[in-house]
């Protein structure tokens, strides 16, 4: 189970962001970061955040790991694609933020 709040900001990620794969987030207890992204042998993405974030820094590390999750094939870690895509990933959190 993960918040209403990341659920419907993994909607409109997965709506304006599309990914080649399935991706799953997760809330799960993590000790030495906030999110992390991995690709499973079935060829699924998974995302998980840290249990225990507030929203807004829930919020933030899913735009993160989003900037990830569209160029895994190319990790280069926080490079320019990932400064790229995460930027956009930003923009649709923003414009959330900015409905409420
Ligand atoms: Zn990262």
């Amino acid at each position: 189970m993960i918040p209403r709040y990341l659920r419907e900001l993994v909607d409109d990620l997965k709506a304006e962001l599309p990914t080649e794969r399935p991706v799953s987030v997760k809330v799960v207890p993590m000790s030495r970061a906030f999110g992390s992204t991995s690709l499973s042998g079935r060829n699924r993405i998974t995302v998980c955040i840290a249990a225990g974030l507030s929203q807004e820094q829930a919020e933030d590390t899913l735009v993160h790991e989003w900037g990830h999750v569209l160029h895994l094939d190319t990790w280069e870690d926080h490079g320019d694609d990932w400064g790229m895509y995460q930027a956009q990933a930003y923009r649709i959190l923003e414009a959330r933020r900015d409905e409420e």
